[in-house]
């Protein structure tokens, strides 16, 4: 006997997960394509140099490295940004800018499994390439405006920060990239202490002036120009609390949904450089989606200077946070036909269903004998079917059908010409 479980961390998706999982992927895919952006699928496997340099210490730790059979050292992506600008660098560089990509693909961790955190899952995003301006910025909110209201998500939460603002003044105190990367590791895993902690070798660092910048939480963008002024911030600091501001004043005029301004929050990605983000939803205590501005990676990777930003949503825990609170019925609202025929009429049985599936109807066809009929109508009935669409001989003969709605129980019969509007008004 085989091992019928999949590897540990990775899982069956089954009905009617899979179902919502494909609904909540296909209405993403309509929004950003609304907006106007274009779908790009990059290959599952990577070089791991692609992803070593700048996904930060966490992501690197949980990579699926290995070597293929060519000896090359390869991983499975553990995310799909780097890989859309590896394809822009390659690919895309002459278009004119900006560059709008959307992806829905697998991404592979090696985490501890939890609820909503896995092995494999899937990540829905947006890339917008060569456009650093605040528009580029807030349209990333408009399309989660869009897309959560097209879920019928109201509750959710954004927390907002600009990395740059500790960048800026981790940089005035001479602290280098790569240890600025740990510090701001630290801080996405709240390890605070041990942030100050590499902070306090550094004789310039102002651990005072540190500690009051991370401890301003807002929902109010007028605040953060407060504490700019009268903490005195360096002024190119200062120009990033402003754009932070702007951006923010904005999300509230346009009612992009709540959200909370947090200048101590940080995330596990180190290829931020601006406006990052997160989404959360009550009752579920992880993130359903974060992005954020990216403007060295281009360059990094070998291309020019091109201000990009872009965000991830999961598939799997944006599912789990419509159906935490309640929301998952509306998401599916076809309505399902069960076809029963009494006859073996291959042919009028095939024109009734086609006539029912290209009006929208999710049609199950099933040929049974009359001693039958009564089990498979229980059967519908319970899984959730509208809809019994008999025929037997007299149907057959007529051209018509017997319709039985199982909700309402009217039940009459129909003529095949009137399918199928005649059935939508039973
Ligand atoms: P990140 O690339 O870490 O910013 O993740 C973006 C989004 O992907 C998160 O907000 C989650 O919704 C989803 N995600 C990240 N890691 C996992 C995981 N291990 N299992 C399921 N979803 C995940």
């Amino acid at each position: 006997m085989f091992k019928v479980e999949p590897v540990r961390g990775l899982r069956d998706v089954l009905p009617p997960e899979s179902d919502f999982l494909r609904v909540i992927t296909k209405k993403f895919v309509d929004v950003v394509r609304a907006y106007g952006y274009s779908e790009v699928i990059p290959p599952t496997i990577e070089l791991f140099e692609l992803f070593a340099a700048k996904s930060g210490p966490e992501i690197s730790k949980s990579m699926y490295v290995f070597r293929d059979k060519g000896g090359r050292e390869v991983c499975l992506r553990p995310e799909l940004t780097a890989s859309v600008v590896r394809m822009y660098i390659k690919s895309m560089l002459a278009e004119p800018k900006p560059v709008k990509l959307f992806y829905v693909g697998n991404a592979f961790r090696y985490e501890e499994p939890q609820l909503g955190r896995y092995r494999e899952f899937y990540q829905m995003g947006v890339e917008l390439i060569g456009d650093g301006s605040l528009y580029s910025d807030l349209e990333l909110f408009l399309i989660l405006r869009d897309y959560y209201r097209s879920l019928g998500l109201t509750e959710y939460s954004i927390k907002v920060n600009d990395v740059g603002i500790l960048r800026g003044l981790f940089t005035t105190w001479g602290v280098s990239e790569d240890v600025q990367d740990l510090i701001l590791h630290y801080m996405d895993k709240k390890m605070y202490n041990e942030a100050v902690e590499v902070l306090s070798k550094y004789g310039n660092a102002d651990l005072n002036l540190f500690n009051e910048i991370t401890n301003v939480r807002t929902e109010v963008p007028e605040e953060i120009l407060e504490v700019s002024k009268s903490l005195r911030l360096p002024s190119g600091v200062e120009g990033i609390v402003r754009r932070l501001y702007e951006i923010t004043s904005l999300m509230k005029s346009l009612n992009v949904g709540k959200f909370v301004i947090d200048l101590s929050f940080a995330r596990g990605l180190a290829y931020y450089t601006g406006l990052i983000f997160e989404v959360t939803v009550p009752n579920l205590n992880i993130s359903i989606g974060g992005g954020g501005r990216y403007d060295n990676l281009v360059e990094l990777y070998g291309g020019p200077p091109t201000p990009s930003t872009g965000f991830a949503l999961g598939v799997e825990r944006t599912y789990l946070a419509l159906k935490g609170l309640g929301l998952t019925d509306n998401l599916i609202s076809d309505e399902k036909v069960m076809l029963i025929s009494l006859v073996n009429d291959y042919s009028y049985v095939d024109r009734v269903a086609s006539t029912l599936r290209d009006a929208g109807y999710i049609t199950t066809v099933r040929y049974v004998s009359k001693g039958k009929l009564s089990d498979l109508v229980g059967f519908a009935s319970k899984k959730g079917f509208k809809y019994v669409v008999l025929i037997g001989e007299k149907e057959l003969i007529q051209s018509k059908v017997t319709v039985k709605n199982l909700i309402t129980r009217w039940q009459g019969e129909l003529n095949l010409s009137e399918l199928p509007q005649s059935l939508g008004e039973q």
